[in-house]
């Protein structure tokens, strides 16, 4: 079709010139070398890797998988709701339950599936969703798929979202409040207490996405725990430092419930592998038996701002703001060629003008590579700050 390759030929070229292309650069993750990682024919330092623990490479964890694996097949077979739902994920789920201190959880395909799922399952028309502006892609892609109206509050400003309830509200059936706990190109925090306090007073549903603070945040439970009586709705993913893959809700009975009937990314979606399954469950088992291991990526944030004079890490995620795209990318070129892997993050994962380095630390970085990756950052990269103030 001439006019569909027309189109595509064009909009690559849009994407060109303001420097926005993606491509996907094959990369090779040897299970017996983490943190390294090998791209276009080099052994480099991973930073742009959300396996926080290393538990994706962990000889316990690939053992569950492969167990599983020989034990009942590769796939699930079919929708959990028709053949697929697998003995391991009730353990599974019961297993996250406990670890978020909720009563059910369910276990979705992925993060991504299981924010298209639960949102529009629980708002619809009549009702609104109120997302934090920065919340990740898939809370605003659920939020479209819901027929709710939507309105994002700035970003962590609870001062914002209150005066939007305290305006909106009554126009409303229900309302939805969904942000991510820890954001995951800036690696803040949201004020998830004061939330909880607010959505309280106002009758709304707080959602809490914790993909980047399981295992790594609060010996491991994730940025909402303290405040989890008051989350009703506590999402996250099985696919960042549990190092495997699929989705979660905890929430009560009654919400689980609901979802395995109304969620359709759970209800039209095969169930995920049973391999991928025990690989959670044993890497449960790990952060609940080692909690010093869950502190490592977060110490190792905070040593690595410091040396740089940034503001003090909240999470494993500290992200350097070079402002364009170029810039970015070429921060990122400078430091491949030093053997450090870190992706530019660009705009429309970002806003305008704030393309960045998002560097992600782990519980396997050596110091001495932290320590490197800081000086090359102010060396190098000539980011301006005097290491001697910062000590
Ligand atoms: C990565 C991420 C997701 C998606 O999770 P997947 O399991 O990778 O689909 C959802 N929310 C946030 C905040 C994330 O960072």
């Amino acid at each position: 079709m001439k006019s569909l390759d027309a189109f595509a030929n064009a909009k690559l070229a849009d994407l060109d010139a303001a420097a926005l292309r993606r491509r996907l650069v094959e990369t090779c993750r040897p299970a017996d070398d983490a943190p390294y990682v090998w791209r276009g024919g080099r052994r480099l330092v991973s930073f742009s890797c959300n396996d926080y623990l290393g538990l994706s490479r962990h000889p316990k964890v690939m053992e569950a998988a492969i167990a599983a694996i020989r034990a009942y097949g590769t796939g699930a077979g079919a929708s959990r709701l028709v053949t697929g739902d697998h003995p391991l994920f009730a353990e599974l789920e019961a297993r996250l339950a406990r670890w978020k201190c909720a009563e059910a959880a369910l276990v979705f395909g992925s993060g991504y599936l299981a924010n298209l799922g639960i949102i529009p399952a629980l708002a619809g028309e009549g009702d609104l969703v109120l997302a934090d502006e920065l919340a990740h892609a898939c809370i605003h892609a659920g939020a479209r798929l819901a027929r709710a109206q939507i309105r994002s509050f700035r970003h962590n400003d609870v001062d914002h979202l209150r005066v939007t309830l305290e305006t909106e509200r009554a126009r409303f059936r229900h309302v939805l409040v969904a942000t991510d706990g820890v954001f995951s190109m800036d690696g803040d925090l949201a004020p998830v207490s004061e939330l909880a306090a607010l959505c309280g007073t106002y009758d709304a549903w707080l959602m809490t996405d914790d993909a980047h603070g399981l295992g790594v945040l609060n010996l491991g439970r994730g940025s909402a725990i303290a405040a989890a009586g008051g989350v009703p709705l506590q999402m996250g993913t099985l696919s960042k430092a549990l190092g495997s893959s699929g989705g979660y809700l905890c929430a009560s009975r009654a919400v689980v419930d609901l979802l395995k009937s109304r969620a359709r990314t759970l209800v039209y979606s095969t169930g995920l592998s049973p391999g991928n399954a025990a690989a959670a469950i044993a890497a449960l088992d790990i952060i609940e038996a080692d909690p010093e291991l869950t502190q490592k990526p977060l110490a190792k944030a905070r040593h690595f701002a410091r040396r740089l004079g940034l503001p003090e890490a909240q999470s494993p995620i500290v992200p350097l703001v070079l402002g364009s795209a170029d810039a970015a990318l070429e921060a990122s070129h400078t430091l491949e060629g030093e053997g450090f892997l870190a992706v530019a993050i660009r705009p429309p994962t970002v806003p305008e003008n704030t393309a960045r380095l998002r560097f992600a630390f782990s519980a396997l970085h050596g110091d001495e590579d932290v320590a490197r990756l800081a000086e090359l950052v102010a060396g190098r990269l000539r980011f301006r700050v005097d290491l001697r103030a910062a000590g």
